[in-house]
């Protein structure tokens, strides 16, 4: 008996040192909580994907045994980095096509496409990523050096912010585009009554909707060799900003499959088929992919005096920009949002849209509690209209890259006065709202999330440029920049009770970084060491 109770004894001391068990143990970490008093602790214990515990080294490891530990050598560890703006599908498209980001010139343009056809012969050319802007030419081009290299096959390429486009005469008559034909909320551009091959907002669909589409296999295993991209940079969710039902249904087959490992919010355009499925389905959710949200798109972007501005553009006085829907379109797509309680993030660049839309909202939503309707963009806004987004509750979702990459024309386009009061204005949005959004709209900008805290923090794009910062009073804090890519996107997408923060329940999405984050003046580079997703490893670069 003596010897019965000395062994349960032993038994029951055994268990207890060896403590509880868990799936993950993560310590010798500065794991930064993101709860509002920005605390930090050491270690992390992990079971069946949640959070169980946050607290000193000791405490962990004393309570909690673990198959796999990590010992993070005193690495800053986050909640996995959300992309508040981004387009996946874009970029999976980009990557189909010849890609031409970072094209220094008109001519080096054609020879990347030459060498494109001359090793794939396609029928139809489709490139996209160009910016005049990056050759040293602040106008749009035309098609001359296109129509010589190419006078037969038809050729499309998308700017890179995709509201213009460059297209050969080929593809003109491919698509039956004259000088006399007109497109609502779009431009075709001439020069002395003669077609330019340039094309903005909604005259690009004329072009769009005849191009050869890409296969569905290509596609999601573009996705998904992004997503590894992603989780590599320490994102662990984006928030896809604008599909079409078809794009919509790779996302549902990916999620069913279960191959979706990072989290998607996806918003819907809003498209008659896309309506139907927010009728059918209302908030739907499938592994991690989720939908309860509208894109609208009311104005086209800067680059391409497509942003509608109040007062004309400052290099061209006979604009003000485009409004794409009309403020009775926009009413009615807002209504119907309402009824079936969907969020409406409305893309705004210029202060004419942001003033209109924000108005809107401010009228319509007063009655509804917590609607978390956002703004895209809210590039240029009056000063005067800052208030609106208290009083209408509407979340900026704002990209800081798009400021330090803008910083080379956009006073050519708007002029000293409006760049200096409300351009690219975060931190006085950040003030107005009490919460701002972070995200990159890539692929636009780079994924990177460091160049987003760089450019955020110190208003300096990836070559530090410029030395002094643009626009410096408008930059914002590290904690600010952080929170708005955890904590506050997460709530951005109706997630903060599940992810955004390292606390007990939540959802185990955890990035460990390689270089250090909070005590540096130094963002760049860096990346992400260990990506954890619902508490399972899937980067790890040990
Ligand atoms: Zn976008």
């Amino acid at each position: 008996m003596k010897y019965f109770i000395l062994l349960t004894l032993m038994l029951a001391l055994g268990s207890c040192y060896k403590g509880k068990s868990v799936d993950l143990i993560i310590h010798n970490a500065k794991v930064h909580i993101m709860n509002d008093k920005l605390e930090i602790a050491e270690a992390i214990a992990i079971k069946d994907g949640e959070i169980v515990e946050v607290g000193p080294e000791r405490q962990i490891l004393n309570k909690y045994s673990a198959e796999t530990t990590i010992n993070a050598q005193s690495k800053d560890v986050f909640p996995g980095f959300h992309d508040a703006h981004g387009h996946i599908m874009s970029l999976a498209k980009q990557k189909l096509n010849v890609d031409l980001r970072d094209t220094r010139s008109y001519y080096e343009v054609i020879s990347k496409l030459e060498k494109h056809q001359n090793k794939n012969n396609q029928e139809v050319l489709i490139g996209r990523g160009w910016d005049q802007s990056m050759w040293n030419e602040k106008e749009l081009p035309n098609n001359d050096l296109l129509n010589e290299a190419f006078p037969t096959i038809p050729v499309a390429l998308t700017r890179i912010d995709g509201h213009a486009m460059l297209v050969n005469k080929a593809m003109l008559g491919h698509v039956g585009i004259t000088d006399t034909t007109i497109v609502d909320g779009g431009v075709i551009k001439l020069e002395n009554g003669k077609l330019t091959g340039i094309l903005l907002d909604h005259a690009l669909d004329l072009v769009n909707f005849k191009l050869p589409k890409p296969n569905k296999e290509q596609l999601k295993k573009a996705i998904l060799q992004i997503q590894d991209e992603l989780l590599a940079a320490g994102i662990t969710h984006v928030h896809e900003a604008g599909l079409y039902k078809e794009d919509l249904d790779i996302f549902i087959d990916l999620a069913t499959e279960n191959s979706l490992q990072i989290y998607v919010y996806a918003m819907l355009l809003p498209t008659k088929e896309n309506i139907q499925f927010a009728k059918e389905n209302a908030y739907y959710k499938n592994n991690r992919l989720s939908v309860r949200s509208f894109k609208v798109i009311a104005d086209g972007a800067l680059g391409s005096h497509g942003a509608c501005l109040i007062e004309p553009y400052s290099d061209d006085s006979s604009t003000t920009g485009i409004l794409l829907k009309s403020p009775e379109e926009i009413m009615d797509i807002f209504t119907l949002a309402k009824d079936l309680k969907y969020q409406v993030n409305t893309h705004c660049i210029g202060d004419s849209a942001n003033r209109l839309v924000l108005n809107i909202i401010d009228t319509l939503m007063n009655d509804v509690q917590d609607h978390r309707w956002r703004i895209e963009h809210a590039q240029i806004v009056k000063p005067s209209d800052y208030k609106l987004f208290s009083s209408a509750r509407v979340l900026p979702s704002v990209q800081p890259t798009h400021a330090t990459s803008d910083q080379r024309w956009a006073a050519h386009h708007i002029g000293k006065e409006r760049l200096n009061n409300g351009a690219y204005a975060y931190n006085s949005l950040h003030k107005h709202s009490g919460m701002i959004l972070f995200g990159t709209d890539f692929p636009i900008e780079h994924y990177d999330p460091f160049a987003t805290i760089h450019a955020a923090v110190q208003r300096k794009n990836s070559n530090d440029e410029p030395i002094e910062g643009f626009l410096k009073d408008e930059a914002v804090s590290l904690p600010t920049t952080l929170k708005a890519m955890t904590l506050w996107a997460a709530y951005g997408c109706f997630a903060e009770s599940e992810v955004g923060t390292l606390e007990k329940g939540k959802i185990a999405n955890i990035s460990i970084f390689d270089q250090n984050v909070t005590s540096t003046e130094k963002f760049l580079p860096n990346y992400s060491w260990v990506t954890i997703v619902d508490g399972k490893i899937v980067h790890d670069m040990r």
